[in-house]
């Protein structure tokens, strides 16, 4: 190593997580001919053979992704499955098994973890998925978690982010933004609690939100009616790091630009009414909140007819060439470029 380089220190936070994936990974050279797609999309794709596996994890740190003194043990649990199953469809798959890795202090005792596993059997149970094995491990501080979700899909229906195609439809499942909205309210509440150990928590009227926050669910729903239509999605990504931060991974990789119209992101009323309450702009929870867990895919134009027809779709842009940007329609009417700000941990 060259000498002036032994001293460089560079801090992550100057690069921020992608720019660190892409740092570390950049010059990976793969071995194997089953790896047919490693880095880069949501989640690895193998070939199986007849069709192809597909892999992809998650990791959940105490403090840094979830608040133990508001966030229940077995929602947590159902959130940790529910969140790696949302890779899966993204890539238009269908999750079979999932791998659980867990560190613990010695704060938690075992009907801690118990519950924690309550939620993850549940969430099994509802999307059909196996538990079938992983590690434990004591922990200095707090609780992590990570898991791994395996699934498949044929060869001829995986989904990539890069596969976009100039004048194509940009779809949103589900409404955005209101997950960040619960955390909000989650995080107001104990922030009073702290200040007046005796006051009750005031959630009331803020129930949608809050399940938001508190238990995600990944929408199976929704690939299985776009198989149904037969509408093939061009290009996906699940939406966990907010709508900015999807549509820019899916321009860049498609090397394309996108437009999407305000009016046409799907926000709900409660989102709407939390955000004007805190003195902001619903739509930026939409596009930076995260956590909503929604699918994010484009469509060709000829299936706009056919997208109409499903009541938890809405059509929100269309992708452009690339030197257009990345631009929003405002309600007011000026176009402004969507910068990402997400729920980018390094930074
Ligand atoms: P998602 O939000 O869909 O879970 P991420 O943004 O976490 O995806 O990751 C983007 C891509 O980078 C994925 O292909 C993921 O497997 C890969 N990746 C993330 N962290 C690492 C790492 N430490 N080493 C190698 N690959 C990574
Ligand atoms: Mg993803």
């Amino acid at each position: 190593m060259a000498e002036e380089n032994k001293n460089k220190r560079t801090e992550i936070s100057e690069l921020g997580e992608f720019g660190l994936i892409d740092r570390l990974t950049g010059d990976i050279k793969t071995h194997q001919a089953s790896t047919v797609k490693g880095v880069g999309d949501d989640a690895a794709v193998i070939d199986g053979g007849s069709g192809y596996i597909l892999v992809t994890k998650d990791l959940l740190l105490e403090n840094i992704h979830f608040d133990l003194t508001y966030y229940p043990l077995k929602h947590l649990g159902y959130k940790a499955i529910t969140v790696n199953l949302s890779d899966i469809y993204a890539m238009n798959g269908t999750p079979r098994q999932v791998i659980v890795g867990i560190g613990l202090s010695n704060r938690f005792p075992l009907e801690a973890v118990e519950e924690l596993y309550r939620g993850m059997k549940l969430a099994c149970d509802k999307y059909k998925v196996d538990l079938v094995g992983g590690d434990t491990t004591s922990s200095r501080q707090g609780l992590m978690l990570s898991v791994t979700a395996i699934g498949d899909v044929e060869k001829e229906k995986v989904v990539y982010r890069g596969t976009a195609e100039e004048k194509e439809l940009v779809c949103v499942s589900g409404d955005l933004g209101a997950a960040y909205a619960g955390l909000l309210i989650l995080e107001r509440e104990k922030a009073e609690f702290t200040a007046n150990p005796n006051m009750q928590p005031d959630l009331e009227g803020f129930d949608y939100i809050l399940q938001r926050q508190l238990k995600p669910e990944a929408r199976p729903d929704i690939i299985k009616m776009l198989d149904e239509l037969k509408i093939m999605p061009t290009a996906m990504i699940d939406i966990s790091d907010g709508l900015a931060s999807e549509i820019k991974h899916i321009c860049k990789q498609s090397n394309l630009g996108c437009t999407v119209y305000e009016d046409k992101i799907p926000i709900d009323e409660q989102t709407y009414d939390t955000a004007r309450s805190f003195n902001m702009d619903p739509t930026m929870y939409a596009l930076n909140g995260g956590e909503d867990y929604e699918l994010l895919f484009t469509i060709k134009q000829d299936d706009y007819e056919k997208i109409k027809s499903i009541n938890d779709v809405s059509v929100i842009g269309y992708m452009t060439e690339k030197n257009a940007g990345i631009n929003l329609i405002t309600k007011s009417g000026p176009v402004v470029e969507i910068k990402a700000q997400g729920w980018d941990h390094m930074k």
